[in-house]
This record gives C-alpha cells, structure tokens and sequence, in this order.
C-alpha cells in the first residue's frame, strides 16, 4: 500500500542518504527518505574540509602512517574527553571501511590533508582537493536514483507516531497537506539547528545573534521529534563555533587553507594563536582580539591549491594586493607590522627555530608575490550534542533503554564529538553511522 514503508528515513543529508544505500544494499526495498527542503543534501552540501579516517589503503598507498588508537585518541582529546568513548572508538574502527565503501560507490576520497587537533594526515578529499561536501552528496544522490529509492522532496516531518511505546511511522506536510507514512523502522538523520536561532539561544543564551553556517533547513526538528517519543538528548549545550565565517555571507572559509599555511593576523596586523589549533580555542582567540575578528592571510600558493578559494573570490570575499605591503594598505592593517609578522612566521620554515605561536603543522613559508586576505569571525556551525544512541544507532531513553523503532545517525546524534569536533570528524560520523545503522535496521527487519 502506498505510504506504507519498511523504512522511513527524515532528511536528506550524508547520514540519510548512507543509511538509505545500505539498507537497500542488504535487502530492504520499501525505502522512503524525507527532505522538507526543496533539494537534498543538508548541510552536507557545505562540509569543507574532508572525511577523516585512519587505517585507509590510501593512506598506505601514500606512505602516511596512522592507527585507529591513534584517531580515537586525538578525537577524544580534541573533545576535551567529553565524547563517549565507545562510540567514537566504533566511528574510528569502521573509518577505513567506510572509505572503501564510498569507493565502491564511486566516491573517491584520495587527497589527504590535515585540519586542526590531528598530527598526521586523516583528512580524505576528493582527488582534485576539492571541499567534500559537493562530491559526496553528487555520488550519494547518484546511488540513491541507481537504486531508484523514493525520496520525497519539500516533505516536512512534524511528528513521529507513537504506539504504546513503540515508533510506528512519521506525520508528514507535503505542500499543506497532511499525511501519516507507517514504518517498521525510522531513521531520524535531520542533522542540526544552526537555523533556528530561538533552539540555538534555548541551550546557548550567550550565542545570540551569531551568523550561521547552517542551510535554513537546519532547525533542529529531530531533537524535538525524537524527545516527544521518548529519547534522551545529551550535550546540547555543545554547539560549535568555527573560528573562520565571513560575516557578511555567512560563507564559511575552509579550514585546509589554514592547513596549506595560512595564518591569521588582528587588526594590528599581529598573530596571536597557533592557527591549527582545535576550533574551540581558535574562535575564542578571535573574539579578544580587538573588534572580535581576524584577517586570513595566505599566499598565491595557498590560493591556487585550495579549489573553494576561488569561489571565494568570485563572491567578492577575497582581498588581494600585489606585495604583502599592498594588501595592508587595502585591508587597513599596519604594513611594516604585517610585514614583521610574516618574516617571522617564514624564519620558522627556514630557520627550524620555534614558531613564536607555538604553531608545529602547516607552517609554510610565504612566497613572494600577490598576498590575500578574508575577513572572518566565529558563527554558530554544528550541533555536537544531540540524540542518545549506542553502536546499533538505536535512540535511547534517559536510562539507555532502547526506543522500539526509532533509530537516529548523523549530526542529529550526540556524544561522539564532546565539547569540540575536529574539522572531517562530521563527515565521517555521518558516513560510518549512516552506512551502519542502513545495515542494523536491515538485520532487524529480516529477522
Ligand atoms: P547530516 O550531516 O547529519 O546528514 P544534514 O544537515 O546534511 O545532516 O542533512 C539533514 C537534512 O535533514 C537536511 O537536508 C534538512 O533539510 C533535513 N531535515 C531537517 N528537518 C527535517 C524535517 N522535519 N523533515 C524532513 N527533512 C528534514
């Protein structure tokens, strides 16, 4: 019968499209996804960095050596040891594999970079070094109609159906009209609330008036739904800021572009932090600095190996001059104190003597020639907290009890970040729990 499902997956990010290609994979058929936006791909869309894993054969194949004890540890330090450790070390374990398994999809993931709080390189980009987010939703959206999955767009969720203490299927708005879709299971994968500016000041008063990096789908209707059924929600207090938004866009900067050697400098035309350090610290760095902001600074190498800043650059959010005395004048910061500054900062490559910053990854002369800056200050960027699960992306109640036919994955989960996500952590949360919980409901339903 028609809007009856065997599985009823909400929201069309990484998380929903993963899980919808897995179950699939294992033989379940009656597969819907939900997206109240118009397109698919959630803030997925945006992810600039990359997917981190350990373990991979393309790190092998490039001689970069890492362990999974290894990411697990740098996730949970980066975290500040708030995450749950049995979760993160599950993410971690299965990275590797979810890598080979975007493989096989013909999502290739070979270029490998760094972001902040990680001490080799885990972070997997597409071939050309491209942002991830565009890449994996294309390959992803791609898999999805190979395997002609029913997703239904402009499909708002507003509420779960609850039998005695069972979830039983999803009320549904479709261009004002309302429907009920039955399920055995539903998959919760709405991803976050950075859009909805009164549930981001409901935990964090002190983030009002932040701008954004979230898509205006982002409004946290999963945690909501999801608690109406039942469902514990752990560290919702944990929203992170990243230090690098342009104010006037929303635009996040890409964090690779600290990685490849950028630096950041205040008004005075000074550093004052060891950029690739974790988001957390970065951004509060930049709200003491005098107006609260900072100014990326890089080279016209950094500009050409970084695919995103080009677009950057067409959006108008690039400053440039032809010598770094000329980007000063036009970015308004002392350019004798900008010039010692990056002369100190090009010693450490050429000296080997300590950064002044204490800055160990990245630290890449500049060259000279055409220098660039963008403006940046923090804006609100990922829900860290979210829904209790366990390693079977089971929703849990207060006292871990499972809740029968809720499962949840992706940035709508809480507890593997802690109170700080590394930059490529998201993407591969998403990826390993949207590709296992695809699995897990498909070995329940054919028990
Ligand atoms: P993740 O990274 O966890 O996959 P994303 O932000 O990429 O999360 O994707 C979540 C998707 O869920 C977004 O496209 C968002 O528009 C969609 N979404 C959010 N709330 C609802 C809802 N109530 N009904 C349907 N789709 C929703």
């Amino acid at each position: 019968k028609a809007d009856e499902y065997d599985i009823v997956i909400i929201g069309s990010g990484g998380a929903g499209m993963s899980a919808a290609i897995a179950a699939f994979d294992k033989g379940v058929s009656k597969i819907v996804v939900l997206e109240k936006m118009p397109s698919t791909g959630g803030n997925t869309n945006f992810s600039s960095s990359g997917m981190n894993a350990s373990e991979t054969k393309f790190q092998k194949e490039q001689g970069i050596d890492d362990s999974n004890a290894l990411f697990a540890e740098e996730t949970l330090t980066g975290g500040h040891d708030t995450g749950d450790v049995e979760l993160v070390t599950f993410m971690c374990d299965n990275s590797a594999g979810a890598i080979d398994w975007l493989d096989g999809l013909g999502i290739t993931l070979n270029n490998i970079t760094m972001t902040g709080g990680m001490s080799v390189k885990r972070c997997h980009r597409p071939t050309d070094g491209s942002a991830v987010g565009k890449t994996l939703v294309a390959g992803l959206v791609e898999a999805v109609k190979d395997r002609k999955i029913e997703v239904r767009t402009n499909c708002d969720a507003k509420e779960l159906v609850v039998e005695g203490s069972t979830v039983t299927g999803v009320k549904v708005e479709e261009k004002s009209k309302q429907s009920t879709l039955s399920a055995k299971a539903v998959i919760m994968a709405t991803g976050g609330l950075g859009a909805n500016q009164d549930m981001v000041t409901k935990y964090r008063p002190d983030l009002k008036g932040y701008v954004t990096t979230n898509q205006s789908g982002a409004t946290g209707d999963g945690y909501t739904m999801a608690e109406a059924a039942g469902a514990e929600l752990v560290q919702m207090d944990q929203i992170q800021i990243h230090p690098t938004v342009e104010q006037e866009s929303s635009q996040l900067i890409a964090e690779g572009i600290r990685g490849g050697g950028a630096i950041l400098v205040n008004k005075e035309g000074k550093r004052f932090i060891d950029e690739m350090k974790t988001r957390d610290k970065v951004s509060a760095a930049e709200l003491e600095q005098p107006g609260g902001f900072a100014w990326e600074v890089f080279d016209q190498t950094v500009y050409d190996s970084n695919k995103a800043v080009a677009g950057y650059d067409k959006a108008g959010l690039v400053k440039k001059g032809d010598d770094l005395a000329s980007l000063a004048n036009t970015i308004e910061v002392d350019p004798a104190a900008l010039k010692a500054t990056v002369e100190a900062y090009n010693a450490v490559t050429t000296s080997g003597a300590a950064d002044e910053m204490g800055r160990t990854q990245g630290c890449i002369a500049f060259a000279d020639g055409a220098m660039y800056a963008i403006k940046v200050a923090p804006g609100i960027h990922h829900e860290m907290g979210g829904i209790k699960i366990n390693t079977k992306n089971e929703a849990l109640s207060a006292d871990d009890k499972p809740i029968a036919g809720l499962y949840a994955a992706g940035e709508v989960t809480g507890g593997i970040h802690g109170n700080n996500r590394i930059g490529g952590n998201a993407v591969c949360d998403i990826i390993v729990f949207g590709k296992n919980v695809g699995e897990v409901v498909a070995a329940t339903l054919s028990k």
